[in-house]
C-alpha cells in the first residue's frame, strides 16, 4: 500500500477516528482487526490469511496478543486509527497508555464464551479513561452461540442496551461494516489543535534489524514533519526525526503527521529502553509551554526469576540471547548474577507471569539454549532490626530471621469468574493460597464473580495452572496491583549433603514452611538420581534443619560390573547419551537434572 494518494493535511481531526479493540483472550481481536484492514481495501485478502496482527510465535502458540501493533485506514473519508493494546494482565500499564491515544473502544466478547475477566477489566480500564465503548458480540456463526444470553450479561454488567449491541463474525465477515461505521458515528474526533505547539503521546516502540527503533505516537496538538527536533519530557532526551509515516499497514514514510493522527517515527535511538511508553514528546524549541500527559510510570518488574545456562559454557550465548530478547522490550530487567550453585547467569525482572513465560519459552524455542529457572519471586519490602530498609527479590539475598523486624509483600485484587458448580474447589485454591474473600456475586444464572485480595509470591508458582485445572478450563482470572501488607514470611533453604543450594531457596510464610519443606526434600528425593555416594537432602529455616530425606548410594557391585571392556564403553556412551537429554547441572559434586529445580515451581 502506499499513501501518495493519501494527503494528510486533509484529515483534520474532525475526520479522524482513534480507537482499540479490547477483549479477553482468544474473544477474536486479531481476526476482527484482519476484517477490519481487509474491508477498508489496507490489506489484500491474501496477505490477511496469517493473522497479520499477531507476530510472535508464542502468541500465536498461546493465543495472546503480547506486542500492541497499530494500523491506519480509510473509511468513508475518514482516517481510522486502530491502536492495539496488549491483551494480557501483566501488560495493563502498556494498555492504558495505548487507551489514553483513543477516543473510543470496541469491546469484543466471544458468543460462546460470554464476558470473562478480562473482559470486565479491559472495559473498566476504557471506561475510567471515559472512552466511547461499542459492544460486540463476536462467532455468531458458532453452533453453540449463546448471543440471548450474552446480550443479558452485557447488559446487566456494563449497562449496554440491546440495540446498541452489534451482533458480529470476524471469521465469517459479518457485521464489520456495521463495526466500521459505528467507530465513525458513535466515536468522537479527537479534542485536537493544529495551531497549537506539537504534543504527542509515545505509546509503543520496538526495534527493527534495518531501522532501528520505531516508536509509535499519537499527536495530540501541532504537527511534526522530518528533520524536526524533538525532546522527551520524561527522558528529557534530545533526537531528531529521520523518518515519519504512517503505518499502512506496516511503516510507510510520509512527510508529515498532523493533530490527531497516529503513526511512527524513526530518530536514530539506540535502545527501546529510550523510548518509553507514555512520555510525551514535543519540539525542542518549546519546551516551557509543554505540560507532559499525567500518568507516566517507567516499567516496574512485578516478578523475578534467575536463568542459567545447563552448561557453563554456553553462558555467552545466553547472553547474546538475552541482548537479543531485551531489544524488543525494555521492560525486561537483566542483571548478571553468580550463583553459588548453577555458575554464571542472569537474574531477569517481569511485569508479570505470562511477561515471565513468554520470556524463556522464546529463549528456548527461538534460541535453542538449554537453561535452568529458578522459582520466581517476588519484590520484598523488609524493615531490619538495625532500622535500616532493604527491597529484596532474590531470596538467597535475604538476612537471617534475627535481622529481619517485618516483611512488607506485595498483594493482588483478583477477579475471577467461575461456573457455579466450580465454585467450592476455586474458594478452596484462593483459601490455600492465603486469599482473602472480597466479594462474592452472580454473573448471571450460571456464573459467579469472585473478587479476592491474594499475596502476589502465592500466584507466582502455579495458581493459573491450577485454576484452570480445577475448573476444566472455564474459569478466567484478571488481578491488578494492591500495594504491599506486612506477613510472616521466612527463607527456607535446601541443602545437599550439607550445602545450601542458594537457587532453591524460597520466600514462604511460616504457617506453610513445615509442610512445604517436608514436601520439597519427597520431590527433590524423587527427581535426583542415585549418585555413586548418599545424597542428603535438607530443608532449613535458618540453623534449624525441619525436614530431611536420602538418596541411597548406587550400589558398589553395580558399578564394579562396569570397568574394563567393551560393555562399560557402550554404558557410558548410553549414560552420557541419557544425561544429555535430561539436562543434568553440576551442582559441587551432584549432578541436578532440571526436574529438581523444577519441583520448586510446582507447590
Ligand atoms: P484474540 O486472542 O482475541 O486475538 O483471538 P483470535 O483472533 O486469535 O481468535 C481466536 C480464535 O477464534 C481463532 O481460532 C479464530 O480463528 C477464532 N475466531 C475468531 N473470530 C471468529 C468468528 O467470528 N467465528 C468463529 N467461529 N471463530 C472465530
Ligand atoms: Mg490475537
Amino acid at each position: 500500500m502506499s499513501t501518495k494518494k493519501l494527503n494528510l493535511k486533509n484529515f483534520t481531526p474532525k475526520l479522524i477516528r482513534n480507537f482499540s479493540i479490547i477483549a479477553h483472550i482468544d474473544h477474536g481481536k486479531s481476526t476482527l482487526s484482519d476484517r477490519l484492514l481487509e474491508n477498508t481495501g489496507t490489506l489484500s485478502k491474501r496477505k490477511a490469511n496469517e493473522q497479520f496482527l499477531d507476530k510472535l510465535q508464542v502468541e500465536k502458540e498461546r493465543g495472546i496478543t503480547v506486542k500492541a501493533q497499530t494500523a491506519t485506514m480509510v473509511y468513508e473519508d475518514h482516517l481510522l486509527n486502530l491502536i492495539d493494546t496488549p491483551g494480557h494482565v501483566d501488560f495493563n500499564y502498556e494498555v492504558s497508555r495505548s487507551l489514553h491515544a483513543c477516543q473510543g473502544a470496541i469491546l469484543l466478547v466471544d458468543t460462546a464464551q460470554g464476558v470473562q475477566a478480562q473482559t470486565m477489566a479491559n472495559f473498566y480500564l476504557a471506561f475510567e479513561q471515559d472512552l466511547v465503548i461499542i459492544p460486540v458480540i463476536n462467532k455468531i456463526d458458532l453452533p453453540n452461540a449463546n448471543t440471548e444470553k450474552v446480550i443479558r450479561e452485557l447488559n446487566t454488567l456494563f449497562d449496554f442496551e440491546e440495540e446498541d449491541i452489534i451482533l458480529a463474525s470476524a471469521k465469517a465477515n459479518i457485521g464489520t461494516d456495521d463495526i466500521l461505521k459505528a467507530v465513525i458515528n458513535k466515536i468522537p474526533a479527537p479534542k485536537s489543535i493544529l495551531d497549537e505547539p506539537l504534543k504527542a503521546l509515545l505509546f509503543d516502540s520496538w526495534f527493527d534489524i534495518y531501522k532501528g527503533v520505531i516508536c509509535l505516537v499519537a499527536i495530540k496538538n501541532g504537527s511534526l514533519k522530518k528533520g524536526d527536533l524533538i525532546t522527551l519530557a520524561q527522558s528529557n532526551k534530545q533526537y531528531e526525526i529521520l523518518e515519519i509515516g504512517l503505518m499502512y499497514p506496516n511503516e510507510v514514510p510520509t512527510d508529515e503527521l498532523y493533530a490527531g493522527q497516529v503513526g511512527y517515527i524513526i530518530t536514530g535511538m539506540k535502545t527501546v529502553s529510550e523510548a518509553r511508553v507514555g512520555d510525551t514528546l514535543y519540539h525542542s524549541k518549546s519546551k516551557a509551554e509543554i505540560t507532559p500527559f499525567p500518568g507516566f510510570r517507567p516499567a516496574k518488574p512485578m516478578v523475578f526469576s534467575g536463568i542459567y545456562p545447563v552448561e557453563n559454557t554456553e553462558f555467552d550465548l545466553l547472553r547474546d540471547a538475552i541482548e537479543k530478547l531485551t531489544l524488543n522490550d525494555a521492560s525486561v530487567t537483566v542483571e548478571k548474577k553468580n550463583s553459588a550453585a548453577l555458575g554464571l547467569g542472569f537474574r531477569c525482572g517481569f511485569l508479570g507471569l505470562l511477561h515471565m513465560d513468554v520470556f524463556k519459552q522464546r529463549l528456548e524455542q527461538e534460541y535453542n539454549i538449554n537453561i535452568i529457572i529458578t522459582a520466581p519471586s517476588v519484590l520484598y519490602k523488609l524493615e531490619l532490626t538495625n532500622g535500616k530498609k532493604a527491597d529484596i527479590e532474590n531470596p538467597s539475598d535475604f538476612p537471617e530471621p534475627n535481622l529481619i523486624d517485618k516483611v512488607l509483600e506485595p498483594i493482588i485484587n483478583a477477579t475471577i469468574i467461575v461456573p457455579k458448580n466450580y465454585l467450592g474447589p476455586m474458594i478452596n485454591l484462593c483459601e490455600s493460597k492465603r486469599g482473602e474473600q472480597i466479594d462474592l456475586s452472580y454473573l448471571d444464572e450460571d456464573r459467579i464473580i469472585l473478587k479476592y485480595k491474594l499475596p502476589l509470591n502465592e500466584m507466582a508458582t502455579d495458581f493459573y495452572d491450577e485454576l484452570k485445572s480445577i475448573s476444566s478450563g472455564y474459569a478466567s482470572l484478571d488481578y491488578e496491583e494492591a500495594g504491599y501488607e506486612p506477613a510472616n514470611l521466612i527463607k527456607l533453604d535446601i541443602l545437599l549433603n550439607g550445602a545450601p543450594v542458594d537457587a532453591l531457596s524460597v520466600i514462604v510464610h511460616r504457617d506453610k514452611a513445615y509442610h512445604l519443606g517436608r514436601d520439597l526434600c519427597e520431590k527433590l528425593k524423587k527427581a535426583i538420581p542415585r549418585q555413586l555416594f548418599e545424597v542428603v537432602i535438607q530443608a532449613a529455616i535458618g540453623a534449624k534443619i525441619i525436614a530431611r530425606d536420602r538418596v541411597a548410594p548406587l550400589r558398589k557391585n553395580v558399578t564394579a560390573k562396569c570397568y574394563g571392556g567393551d560393555i562399560s564403553r557402550k554404558r557410558k556412551l548410553l549414560e552420557k547419551q541419557k544425561a544429555g537429554k535430561k539436562r543434568m547441572k553440576q551442582v559441587g559434586n551432584i549432578e541436578l537434572p532440571q526436574e529438581a529445580f523444577l519441583t520448586i515451581l510446582k507447590k
